[in-house]
Protein backbone atom coordinates (compact mmCIF):
# COMPACT_ATOMS: atom_id res chain seq x y z
CA UNK A 1 0.00 0.00 0.00
CA UNK A 2 1.28 3.50 -0.99
CA UNK A 3 0.23 6.80 1.19
CA UNK A 4 -0.13 10.66 0.35
CA UNK A 5 0.66 13.24 3.04
CA UNK A 6 -1.06 15.91 1.65
CA UNK A 7 -2.13 19.50 2.72
CA UNK A 8 -4.14 22.31 1.48
CA UNK A 9 -3.13 25.93 0.46
CA UNK A 10 -4.60 28.44 2.91
CA UNK A 11 -6.86 28.39 5.86
CA UNK A 12 -9.73 29.85 4.06
CA UNK A 13 -9.18 26.44 1.73
CA UNK A 14 -8.94 23.95 4.39
CA UNK A 15 -11.99 25.57 5.80
CA UNK A 16 -13.99 25.20 2.37
CA UNK A 17 -12.76 21.82 2.22
CA UNK A 18 -13.64 20.86 5.53
CA UNK A 19 -16.99 21.79 4.93
CA UNK A 20 -17.37 20.19 1.71
CA UNK A 21 -16.19 16.75 3.15
CA UNK A 22 -18.82 17.03 6.27
CA UNK A 23 -15.80 17.41 9.02
CA UNK A 24 -17.70 20.93 10.32
CA UNK A 25 -15.82 21.08 13.63
CA UNK A 26 -12.81 21.75 11.21
CA UNK A 27 -14.81 24.28 8.82
CA UNK A 28 -15.44 26.55 11.41
CA UNK A 29 -12.18 27.35 12.87
CA UNK A 30 -9.58 29.54 12.61
CA UNK A 31 -5.47 29.23 12.51
CA UNK A 32 -5.31 28.13 16.33
CA UNK A 33 -7.61 24.97 15.71
CA UNK A 34 -5.37 23.89 12.57
CA UNK A 35 -2.44 24.04 15.00
CA UNK A 36 -3.51 21.90 16.84
CA UNK A 37 -5.98 18.89 14.97
CA UNK A 38 -4.58 15.64 14.12
CA UNK A 39 -3.73 14.20 11.04
CA UNK A 40 -7.14 11.80 9.78
CA UNK A 41 -7.35 10.01 6.70
CA UNK A 42 -9.58 11.33 4.21
CA UNK A 43 -9.51 9.21 1.44
CA UNK A 44 -8.71 5.46 -0.58
CA UNK A 45 -7.13 5.30 -3.29
CA UNK A 46 -7.21 2.71 -6.04
CA UNK A 47 -4.72 3.15 -8.60
CA UNK A 48 -4.39 0.85 -12.19
CA UNK A 49 -1.31 0.64 -14.12
CA UNK A 50 -1.87 0.07 -17.99
CA UNK A 51 0.67 -3.05 -17.28
CA UNK A 52 -2.94 -3.92 -15.85
CA UNK A 53 -1.14 -4.27 -12.30
CA UNK A 54 -3.37 -2.49 -9.58
CA UNK A 55 -2.74 -0.76 -5.93
CA UNK A 56 -4.16 0.50 -2.98
CA UNK A 57 -3.30 3.67 -1.33
CA UNK A 58 -4.35 6.15 1.76
CA UNK A 59 -4.32 10.09 1.66
CA UNK A 60 -3.37 11.56 5.27
CA UNK A 61 -4.37 14.74 5.42
CA UNK A 62 -1.58 16.43 7.63
CA UNK A 63 -3.90 19.54 8.17
CA UNK A 64 -0.44 21.62 8.13
CA UNK A 65 -1.23 25.28 6.36
CA UNK A 66 0.71 27.15 4.66
CA UNK A 67 -0.36 30.38 7.56
CA UNK A 68 1.61 28.40 10.27
CA UNK A 69 5.14 29.54 8.08
CA UNK A 70 4.40 33.05 7.94
CA UNK A 71 2.59 33.65 11.40
CA UNK A 72 5.76 32.06 13.09
CA UNK A 73 3.71 28.64 14.10
CA UNK A 74 6.98 26.56 13.32
CA UNK A 75 6.43 24.23 16.23
CA UNK A 76 2.70 23.53 14.75
CA UNK A 77 3.97 23.07 11.22
CA UNK A 78 6.92 20.67 12.38
CA UNK A 79 4.35 18.43 14.73
CA UNK A 80 1.75 18.22 11.60
CA UNK A 81 4.32 16.65 9.57
CA UNK A 82 5.67 14.24 11.93
CA UNK A 83 2.39 13.34 13.27
CA UNK A 84 0.90 12.54 9.93
CA UNK A 85 4.27 10.28 9.07
CA UNK A 86 3.30 8.43 12.20
CA UNK A 87 -0.25 7.94 11.25
CA UNK A 88 1.07 6.61 7.39
CA UNK A 89 3.28 4.36 9.47
CA UNK A 90 0.53 3.52 11.78
CA UNK A 91 -1.10 2.38 9.16
CA UNK A 92 1.17 -0.37 7.48
CA UNK A 93 1.84 1.91 4.25
CA UNK A 94 4.90 0.32 2.87
CA UNK A 95 5.97 3.76 0.96
CA UNK A 96 4.55 7.75 1.66
CA UNK A 97 5.11 10.82 -0.50
CA UNK A 98 5.34 14.34 1.94
CA UNK A 99 3.57 16.41 -0.59
CA UNK A 100 4.06 20.28 -1.01
CA UNK A 101 5.65 21.64 2.15
CA UNK A 102 5.58 18.37 3.87
CA UNK A 103 8.95 17.66 3.01
CA UNK A 104 10.46 21.47 2.67
CA UNK A 105 9.09 21.67 6.31
CA UNK A 106 10.89 18.00 7.02
CA UNK A 107 14.34 19.06 5.61
CA UNK A 108 14.36 23.59 6.79
CA UNK A 109 13.42 22.50 10.48
CA UNK A 110 15.75 18.70 10.41
CA UNK A 111 13.52 16.64 11.43
CA UNK A 112 15.14 13.51 10.44
CA UNK A 113 16.65 14.44 14.26
CA UNK A 114 13.09 13.49 15.28
CA UNK A 115 12.58 9.63 15.10
CA UNK A 116 10.65 9.04 17.91
CA UNK A 117 6.49 10.30 17.77
CA UNK A 118 4.80 8.68 20.94
CA UNK A 119 5.09 4.93 20.59
CA UNK A 120 5.98 5.25 16.83
CA UNK A 121 9.31 4.82 15.81
CA UNK A 122 9.80 6.65 12.51
CA UNK A 123 11.38 4.52 9.53
CA UNK A 124 12.61 7.22 7.56
CA UNK A 125 13.24 4.46 4.34
CA UNK A 126 9.19 4.07 4.13
CA UNK A 127 9.02 8.30 2.93
CA UNK A 128 10.07 10.00 -0.39
CA UNK A 129 9.87 13.80 -1.20
CA UNK A 130 8.43 12.92 -4.64
CA UNK A 131 10.45 15.82 -5.85
CA UNK A 132 12.52 13.61 -8.50
CA UNK A 133 9.43 12.48 -10.28
CA UNK A 134 8.27 16.02 -10.23
CA UNK A 135 11.04 17.47 -11.48
CA UNK A 136 11.44 15.46 -14.08
CA UNK A 137 7.82 15.74 -15.10
CA UNK A 138 8.39 19.51 -15.14
CA UNK A 139 11.49 19.50 -17.47
CA UNK A 140 9.05 17.16 -19.90
CA UNK A 141 6.36 19.75 -19.61
CA UNK A 142 9.13 22.18 -20.07
CA UNK A 143 10.36 20.08 -23.40
CA UNK A 144 7.09 19.45 -25.44
CA UNK A 145 5.38 22.40 -24.57
CA UNK A 146 8.00 24.78 -25.63
CA UNK A 147 8.28 22.47 -29.22
CA UNK A 148 4.25 22.94 -29.28
CA UNK A 149 4.51 26.91 -28.83
CA UNK A 150 8.08 27.08 -31.45
CA UNK A 151 9.97 28.17 -28.66
CA UNK A 152 13.69 26.84 -29.36
CA UNK A 153 15.60 25.81 -26.73
CA UNK A 154 18.84 26.65 -28.58
CA UNK A 155 17.51 30.17 -28.72
CA UNK A 156 15.72 30.43 -25.25
CA UNK A 157 16.64 32.13 -22.26
CA UNK A 158 15.11 30.17 -19.79
CA UNK A 159 14.40 31.46 -15.72
CA UNK A 160 14.42 28.68 -12.41
CA UNK A 161 12.75 30.82 -9.95
CA UNK A 162 13.74 28.91 -6.62
CA UNK A 163 17.23 27.33 -8.58
CA UNK A 164 18.88 26.41 -5.78
CA UNK A 165 15.95 24.48 -4.05
CA UNK A 166 15.31 20.35 -4.55
CA UNK A 167 13.12 20.53 -7.44
CA UNK A 168 15.02 23.79 -9.13
CA UNK A 169 18.35 22.52 -8.79
CA UNK A 170 17.19 19.10 -10.35
CA UNK A 171 15.22 21.17 -13.41
CA UNK A 172 18.72 23.13 -13.60
CA UNK A 173 21.43 19.72 -13.75
CA UNK A 174 18.65 18.67 -16.38
CA UNK A 175 18.20 21.67 -18.78
CA UNK A 176 22.41 21.47 -18.57
CA UNK A 177 22.65 17.94 -19.18
CA UNK A 178 20.02 16.97 -21.82
CA UNK A 179 19.34 19.89 -23.65
CA UNK A 180 20.79 23.17 -25.08
CA UNK A 181 19.16 25.85 -23.73
CA UNK A 182 20.81 29.06 -25.12
CA UNK A 183 21.02 30.91 -21.45
CA UNK A 184 19.90 29.51 -17.77
CA UNK A 185 19.28 32.07 -15.26
CA UNK A 186 18.98 31.22 -11.50
CA UNK A 187 16.40 33.39 -9.39
CA UNK A 188 16.69 32.69 -5.58
CA UNK A 189 17.73 34.94 -2.78
CA UNK A 190 20.25 33.32 -0.81
CA UNK A 191 23.88 34.18 -2.91
CA UNK A 192 25.82 31.80 -1.26
CA UNK A 193 23.71 29.00 -2.53
CA UNK A 194 23.64 30.55 -6.03
CA UNK A 195 26.91 30.82 -6.54
CA UNK A 196 27.29 26.61 -4.76
CA UNK A 197 24.99 26.03 -7.38
CA UNK A 198 26.73 27.91 -10.24
CA UNK A 199 29.65 26.80 -9.71
CA UNK A 200 28.44 23.02 -9.88
CA UNK A 201 26.32 23.71 -13.07
CA UNK A 202 29.74 25.47 -14.48
CA UNK A 203 27.11 28.00 -16.33
CA UNK A 204 24.07 30.29 -15.61
CA UNK A 205 24.02 33.82 -14.40
CA UNK A 206 22.44 34.68 -11.20
CA UNK A 207 19.69 37.29 -11.70
CA UNK A 208 17.13 38.71 -8.91
CA UNK A 209 13.13 37.87 -10.15
CA UNK A 210 12.57 41.28 -11.51
CA UNK A 211 15.55 41.72 -13.62
CA UNK A 212 14.80 38.37 -14.97
CA UNK A 213 11.26 38.04 -16.07
CA UNK A 214 11.62 40.70 -18.89
CA UNK A 215 14.13 38.37 -20.77
CA UNK A 216 12.95 34.87 -20.73
CA UNK A 217 11.01 33.21 -23.28
CA UNK A 218 10.27 30.18 -20.62
CA UNK A 219 10.10 30.90 -16.75
CA UNK A 220 9.85 27.66 -14.05
CA UNK A 221 8.72 28.21 -10.87
CA UNK A 222 9.71 26.14 -8.07
CA UNK A 223 10.37 28.70 -5.05
CA UNK A 224 9.05 27.57 -1.47
CA UNK A 225 7.02 30.35 -1.01
CA UNK A 226 3.96 30.53 0.86
CA UNK A 227 1.78 32.63 -1.38
CA UNK A 228 2.27 33.98 -4.64
CA UNK A 229 3.53 36.83 -5.97
CA UNK A 230 2.09 39.92 -9.29
CA UNK A 231 3.19 39.55 -12.30
CA UNK A 232 2.88 41.79 -14.74
CA UNK A 233 1.83 40.29 -17.93
CA UNK A 234 2.94 43.69 -20.09
CA UNK A 235 6.26 43.01 -18.59
CA UNK A 236 7.19 39.59 -20.55
CA UNK A 237 8.29 38.53 -23.38
CA UNK A 238 5.83 37.29 -25.98
CA UNK A 239 5.50 34.18 -26.37
CA UNK A 240 6.36 33.43 -22.86
CA UNK A 241 6.03 30.16 -21.26
CA UNK A 242 5.42 30.04 -17.43
CA UNK A 243 5.90 26.74 -15.48
CA UNK A 244 4.17 27.50 -12.14
CA UNK A 245 5.70 24.13 -10.05
CA UNK A 246 4.94 26.10 -6.60
CA UNK A 247 2.32 24.36 -4.01
CA UNK A 248 0.51 26.87 -3.43
CA UNK A 249 1.05 28.52 -6.92
CA UNK A 250 4.35 30.74 -6.59
CA UNK A 251 2.15 33.25 -9.44
CA UNK A 252 -0.57 35.03 -7.85
CA UNK A 253 -1.82 36.48 -10.93
CA UNK A 254 -4.17 35.42 -13.79
CA UNK A 255 -2.41 36.13 -16.74
CA UNK A 256 -4.89 36.57 -19.82
CA UNK A 257 -2.44 38.04 -21.95
CA UNK A 258 -2.16 36.95 -25.83
CA UNK A 259 1.48 35.12 -26.34
CA UNK A 260 1.41 34.04 -22.59
CA UNK A 261 0.94 30.66 -21.56
CA UNK A 262 0.59 29.25 -17.94
CA UNK A 263 0.80 26.04 -17.25
CA UNK A 264 0.39 24.11 -14.58
CA UNK A 265 3.81 22.72 -13.50
CA UNK A 266 4.53 19.13 -11.54
CA UNK A 267 1.21 17.92 -12.48
CA UNK A 268 1.11 15.19 -14.67
CA UNK A 269 -1.72 12.74 -16.08
CA UNK A 270 -2.58 8.94 -15.95
CA UNK A 271 -3.63 6.64 -18.48
CA UNK A 272 -6.59 5.13 -16.30
CA UNK A 273 -9.32 6.64 -14.19
CA UNK A 274 -8.19 6.68 -10.73
CA UNK A 275 -10.55 5.46 -7.94
CA UNK A 276 -10.18 8.66 -5.78
CA UNK A 277 -11.81 12.14 -4.65
CA UNK A 278 -8.92 13.81 -3.12
CA UNK A 279 -7.85 15.67 -6.66
CA UNK A 280 -11.78 17.36 -6.53
CA UNK A 281 -10.33 18.85 -3.38
CA UNK A 282 -7.81 20.89 -5.24
CA UNK A 283 -9.38 21.84 -8.28
CA UNK A 284 -7.70 19.61 -10.53
CA UNK A 285 -9.32 20.30 -14.35
CA UNK A 286 -9.86 16.14 -14.95
CA UNK A 287 -9.79 15.02 -11.12
CA UNK A 288 -9.63 11.62 -12.09
CA UNK A 289 -6.90 11.73 -14.18
CA UNK A 290 -4.75 14.53 -13.05
CA UNK A 291 -2.14 14.42 -10.07
CA UNK A 292 1.00 16.26 -8.43
CA UNK A 293 3.81 14.47 -9.35
CA UNK A 294 5.49 13.77 -6.10
CA UNK A 295 2.26 11.84 -4.75
CA UNK A 296 2.55 9.99 -8.46
CA UNK A 297 6.10 9.20 -7.38
CA UNK A 298 4.78 7.09 -4.42
CA UNK A 299 2.63 5.10 -6.75
CA UNK A 300 5.63 4.29 -8.77
CA UNK A 301 7.25 3.15 -5.90
CA UNK A 302 4.75 1.19 -5.10
CA UNK A 303 4.22 -0.54 -8.47
CA UNK A 304 7.90 -1.34 -8.65
CA UNK A 305 8.03 -2.62 -5.07
CA UNK A 306 10.60 0.21 -4.49
CA UNK A 307 9.97 0.43 -0.91
CA UNK A 308 12.98 3.05 -0.54
CA UNK A 309 13.09 6.56 0.54
CA UNK A 310 13.96 7.74 -3.35
CA UNK A 311 13.81 11.28 -3.32
CA UNK A 312 15.42 12.43 -0.10
CA UNK A 313 17.84 14.94 1.43
CA UNK A 314 18.10 18.32 -0.34
CA UNK A 315 19.73 18.99 -3.49
CA UNK A 316 20.82 15.19 -4.44
CA UNK A 317 18.35 14.48 -7.38
CA UNK A 318 20.46 13.60 -10.30
CA UNK A 319 19.98 13.55 -14.03
CA UNK A 320 20.03 9.43 -13.62
CA UNK A 321 17.32 9.34 -11.26
CA UNK A 322 14.99 11.46 -13.10
CA UNK A 323 15.48 8.78 -15.84
CA UNK A 324 15.01 6.30 -13.62
CA UNK A 325 11.39 7.55 -12.27
CA UNK A 326 11.22 8.85 -15.41
CA UNK A 327 10.88 5.65 -17.26
CA UNK A 328 8.51 3.74 -14.87
CA UNK A 329 6.43 7.37 -14.69
CA UNK A 330 6.22 6.07 -18.59
CA UNK A 331 5.65 2.05 -17.85
CA UNK A 332 2.96 2.59 -15.82
CA UNK A 333 1.08 5.10 -18.31
CA UNK A 334 1.79 8.87 -16.69
CA UNK A 335 2.59 11.87 -18.78
CA UNK A 336 3.07 15.10 -18.20
CA UNK A 337 0.43 17.69 -18.54
CA UNK A 338 0.91 19.81 -21.48
CA UNK A 339 -3.12 21.98 -21.59
CA UNK A 340 -2.58 25.53 -20.87
P1 LIG B 1 12.98 24.01 -1.49
O1 LIG B 1 12.67 24.57 -0.16
O2 LIG B 1 13.98 22.92 -1.60
O3 LIG B 1 13.50 25.19 -2.45
C1 LIG B 1 12.84 26.40 -2.55
C2 LIG B 1 13.60 27.34 -3.45
O4 LIG B 1 12.84 28.57 -3.55
C3 LIG B 1 14.99 27.74 -2.96
O5 LIG B 1 15.81 27.94 -4.09
C4 LIG B 1 14.73 29.07 -2.26
O6 LIG B 1 15.93 29.81 -2.18
C5 LIG B 1 13.70 29.68 -3.23
N1 LIG B 1 12.83 30.72 -2.68
C6 LIG B 1 12.05 30.66 -1.56
N2 LIG B 1 11.40 31.82 -1.39
C7 LIG B 1 11.76 32.62 -2.44
C8 LIG B 1 11.43 33.94 -2.82
N3 LIG B 1 10.60 34.68 -2.09
N4 LIG B 1 11.97 34.45 -3.95
C9 LIG B 1 12.83 33.70 -4.71
N5 LIG B 1 13.18 32.45 -4.39
C10 LIG B 1 12.66 31.92 -3.26
O7 LIG B 1 11.58 23.60 -2.13
P2 LIG B 1 11.20 22.37 -3.11
O8 LIG B 1 12.15 22.36 -4.25
O9 LIG B 1 11.02 21.13 -2.31
O10 LIG B 1 9.72 22.81 -3.59
C11 LIG B 1 9.52 23.93 -4.43
C12 LIG B 1 8.02 24.16 -4.70
O11 LIG B 1 7.46 23.01 -5.36
C13 LIG B 1 7.16 24.36 -3.44
O12 LIG B 1 6.16 25.32 -3.71
C14 LIG B 1 6.51 23.00 -3.24
O13 LIG B 1 5.30 23.06 -2.50
C15 LIG B 1 6.27 22.59 -4.68
N6 LIG B 1 6.12 21.14 -4.86
C16 LIG B 1 5.32 20.68 -5.87
C17 LIG B 1 5.16 19.33 -6.08
C18 LIG B 1 4.29 18.77 -7.17
O14 LIG B 1 4.06 17.54 -7.17
N7 LIG B 1 3.82 19.56 -8.12
C19 LIG B 1 5.86 18.34 -5.23
C20 LIG B 1 6.69 18.93 -4.22
C21 LIG B 1 6.82 20.28 -4.05
P3 LIG B 1 16.12 31.07 -1.18
O15 LIG B 1 15.54 30.65 0.14
O16 LIG B 1 17.59 31.31 -1.17
O17 LIG B 1 15.36 32.18 -1.81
Amino acid sequence: MFGLIGHLTSLEHAQSVAHKLGYQEYADQGLDFWCSAPPLIVDNIKVSSITGQEIEGLYVESCFLPEMLANRRIKAAMRKILNAMAHAQKHGINITALGGFSSIVFENFNLNQIKQVRNVQLKFEQFTTGNSHTAYIICRQLEQASQKLGIELSKATVAVCGATGDIGSAVCRWLNARTDVADLLLVARNQERLQSLQDSLGRGKIMGMEEALPLCDIVVWVASMPKGVEIDGASLKKPCLLIDGGYPKNMNTKIKHPGIYVLNGGICEHSLDIDWKIMNIVNMDVPARQLFACFAESMLLEFEKLYTNFSWGRNQITVEKMEQIGEASVKHGFRPLLSF
